[in-house]
């Protein structure tokens, strides 16, 4: 009796909050909670660890657009399809740190720099290193998303002073090769380990509304969750459709609850991480981002352009945060 009462304590996520051994089964149990009961121990969990009035916000900028000779199915930047999108090279650093202290004035504490290269070479990651510098100094945390990423050049980018490296596994492991055949799964954790052992933050997190099943969402959040040290920011994108890429159709199998509890299972599984909406917000109703935020999101993109896709403009975002008492940090 006595063993039998363990086990169950063990199981229970509000009394041992912070674990990497998640079980496909324990997180598949988690989503097909009653919606109401999922939300509240999300909900319960993120009080114990955060303010759940204050989110947040970041800026993000293409610094370098188009001609990506990767093929992510949903990503207008790749070369192998014709979007039509205007390709830039990369920017000027000082063009960069303009648009960073614009984003500092507008209310942002964390300016991540994005560029469509399947990784950087070292010298394009030179003039990387001069942008993470130049955003340090004007008192902003700085990420960035470049690709895959040698271990040398973690090392570079942690010894500029960068905070946070983004790198999304995008999907499940098992439909990974479904979205992207460039690349596999391994390389994408091998950059996440360099990351790693370079000492920087880990933003990681995927792509809801590729088509993926209801398995393929639990999966990838397991591999999230199984990480020996959970992401730091866990940014969850909603598919925006683009014209000109093979899901350029929007995919009506997923539901708006179904992104919400998403959220709410990554805040059970991690519960210390900031839980991102980021791409696709644009596309849901102010009630949906509330219903988000109290699942456990805390922490937006901000702005109107999210690297290629659109944003919300701060003003709109003010307003809505104004309404529900959240302010940003
Ligand atoms: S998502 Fe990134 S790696 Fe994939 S095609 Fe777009 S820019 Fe390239």
């Amino acid at each position: 009796m006595q063993a039998c009462l363990a086990t169950k304590k063990e199981s229970n996520p509000l009394e041992n909050d912070i674990r990497n051994d998640w079980t496909l089964e324990e997180v598949n149990e988690l989503f097909a909670l009653p919606f109401n009961d999922l939300l509240f121990k999300a909900h319960t969990l993120y009080r114990k660890y955060f303010n759940p009035n204050e989110i947040q916000a970041s800026t993000i900028l293409n610094v370098k657009t188009g001609s990506c000779p990767e093929n992510c199915s949903y990503c207008g930047q790749s070369a192998h399809f014709n979007t039509g999108l205007k390709k830039e090279p990369l920017w000027e650093v000082d063009d960069v740190l303009e648009k960073a202290r614009y984003a500092k004035e507008t209310g942002a504490s964390r300016f991540c720099i994005g560029a469509a290269w399947r990784g950087p070479t070292d010298k394009d990651l030179d003039k990387v290193v001069e942008m993470v510098k130049g955003v340090k100094e004007i008192g902003l945390e700085a990420c960035v998303t470049l690709g895959l990423l040698k271990g040398h050049q973690a090392q570079k980018l942690k010894e500029a002073g960068l905070d946070f490296y983004n790198h999304n596994i995008d999907t499940s492991p098992g439909f990974y090769s479904k979205i992207i055949t460039t690349r596999n799964f391994d390389d994408r954790m091998e950059t996440i380990g360099h990351v790693r052992n370079a000492g920087l933050k880990v933003c990681c997190g995927g792509i809801i509304g590729l088509g993926e099943a209801e398995d393929d969402r639990a999966n990838m959040l397991l591999v999230l969750a199984n990480m020996s040290t959970h992401p730091e920011s866990v940014p969850i994108n909603r598919l925006v459709p683009i014209e000109g890429t093979p899901l350029e159709h929007d995919n009506d199998s997923l539901h708006p609850i179904d992104f919400v509890k998403t959220i709410a299972v990554a805040r059970i599984l991690m519960p210390k991480s900031r839980v991102r909406l980021t791409g696709g917000r644009h596309m849901f109703s102010e009630e949906m981002q509330a219903l988000c935020f109290f699942a456990g999101a805390n922490s937006i993109h901000y702005g109107e352009k999210l690297l290629i896709t659109p944003g919300i403009t701060p003003e709109k975002d003010n307003a809505l945060l104004a309404r529900l008492g959240i302010v940003t940090m």
